[in-house]
């Protein structure tokens, strides 16, 4: 028997946490960086973004987060 099986493993099979916090672009009125939600999906721990505190910045989307979801994946 030739042993060429071999079983494939998933590469992130760790999983993120993300929480839920209001977009600070718009501070929860909905905007484009938000597709409209006033919220948006952080990785856990949520914590403002170190570029610009919170005021919005090329680096966390213009939401005012760090890692924002989907973006910076
Ligand atoms: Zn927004
Ligand atoms: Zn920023």
């Amino acid at each position: 028997m030739a042993e060429g099986e071999k079983n494939k493993t998933p590469v992130d099979a760790e999983q993120i946490a993300y929480e839920t916090v209001t977009c600070r672009h718009c501070d929860g009125y909905g905007c484009l960086y938000c597709n409209k939600t006033g919220s948006v999906e952080v990785r856990k721990p949520a914590k403002l973004c170190p570029s610009c505190g919170g005021d919005c910045c090329l680096y966390c989307g213009y939401t005012g987060w760090e890692h924002p979801r989907g973006k910076y994946d």
